[in-house]
């Protein structure tokens, strides 16, 4: 995946459109609980302003699905970015028009304006090209750098890629660079972890990972579909009946593959779903049939941890239990600060691994934390990224 990178083109004085992903969260006040998207748009705003471009900056915010939701502007993005940057962001009262079209057209070198929220326009996520071609119409060359809506072909990341100059910025850059090697060239051994609720989300990622891997780990209520394949009782933990077939399957081509997939050995099983229920802990071949399971056992824990002591490059994707609850987020935070203290690559694919990394105030110790819960997904599925192939391939590569 050679492509164009935004230090191949000359950006001094050319207005620059940069697909970015501000789609932080906002409490009811409009506040922004969370600036991490922001902080990691920064570098390739930073090399624009540095490089005496004029900035323009769009991104989508939520799902307003083609309506003006005022609750839903970038408002509060560009107060917080102009904080971080030290410098003036003009808000444009809309991304496409005849006012936006006029400011944009004065911007001075090194000055920054960020477009409304794209998605307060339907077009945005059909793909329509009249709409990506009238956003190309405001800048010179584009940037994509918004690795969090790669797996989307919209308007404003892929639409937009045909009418202009284009290139990838720093984030996505570095997204694929840690992605791209620990699948195609991982030090080996290479080991996944997964987690999570639903197999049936994760089946493409976990045929694509028994080609790549040497171990694969399992916990979260996955295991459980797992478990009833090969005849466990599992009382009543979460898991996917119609599943049970699949898992059949990919536990014989894990086996075809010569691939070292482990299950929990026991569990921590609670009499109702709740913070304060009984709780114990049994090994899998026990487990009564009122109970559910919340959470990997003690005896799993250790086991996933020397599997990671030994690995080299380890990709975790999913939590290992109701991690949400303090009684049953033990595995999880026991996985997280084994993942923290090894010598190895390590790399969290965003979404509910990450939080979880993040709430444990555990994220500088991991070699990359994936800013795209759906887009890491479909690097691991193998998929290919849209956001990503739209743009130009790089000089040697074409
Ligand atoms: P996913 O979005 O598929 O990655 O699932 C993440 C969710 O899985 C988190 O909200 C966890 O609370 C949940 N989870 C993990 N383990 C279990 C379990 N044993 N039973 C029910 N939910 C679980």
């Amino acid at each position: 995946m050679n492509k164009q990178t935004i230090m191949d083109l000359d950006v001094k004085g050319k207005k620059v459109l940069v697909r970015v992903d501000f789609n932080v969260p906002l409490d009811e006040k409009q506040n922004i609980t969370n600036d991490k998207r922001i902080i990691s748009a920064l570098p390739t705003i930073n090399y624009l302003l540095d490089n005496r471009a004029k900035i323009i900056l769009m991104s989508h915010l939520d799902r307003p699905k083609g309506k003006v939701i005022p609750k839903l502007s970038l408002k509060p993005v560009a107060k917080r970015l102009s904080e971080l940057l030290g410098k003036e962001v003009k808000m444009m009262p809309d991304c496409i028009g005849k006012e936006v079209e006029q400011q944009v057209k004065q911007l001075k070198e090194c000055e920054i304006a960020l477009l409304e929220n794209t998605r307060f326009h339907k077009e945005e996520t059909n793909n329509d090209s009249e709409f990506a071609k009238t956003l190309a119409n405001l800048a010179d060359i584009f940037v994509n750098d918004a690795f969090g809506t790669v797996h989307r072909a919209h308007s404003s990341n892929v639409g937009v890629a045909q009418y202009l100059p284009s290139a990838i910025g720093f984030l996505i850059e570095k997204e694929i660079k840690y992605l791209n090697e620990a699948i195609e060239n991982p030090e080996r051994p290479f080991t996944a972890i997964l987690g999570g609720v639903k197999v049936s989300d994760k089946i493409d990622m976990i045929t694509n990972l028994l080609e790549k891997v040497d171990n694969l780990l399992i916990g979260g209520a996955m295991m459980f579909t797992f478990l009833r394949a090969m005849d466990y009782q599992t009382g009543r933990s979460k898991l996917e009946e119609d599943k049970i077939d699949l898992a059949k399957e990919l536990l014989n081509k894990a086996k075809n593959n010569g691939v070292n997939l482990i299950l929990p050995k026991d569990v921590v099983i609670a009499d109702k779903f709740d913070n304060d229920a009984d709780i114990k802990e049994v090994s899998v071949n026990n487990i009564p049939s009122e109970w559910i399971g919340l959470d990997i056992g003690s005896g799993t824990i250790a086991e996933f941890q020397n599997v990671i002591k030994a690995s080299k490059t380890i990709v975790w994707n999913g939590p290992m239990g109701v991690f949400e609850m303090e009684n049953f987020a033990k595995g999880t935070l026991s996985i997280a600060k084994a993942l923290a203290e090894v010598k190895a690559i390590t790399i969290i694919g965003g979404g509910d691994s990450a939080s979880a990394v993040e709430k444990f105030g555990l994220s500088e110790a991991m070699t990359h934390i994936s800013t795209g819960g759906g887009a890491s997904l479909a690097f691991l599925e193998g998929k290919e990224l849209p956001g990503i192939s739209a743009i130009q391939d790089d000089k040697s590569s074409r």
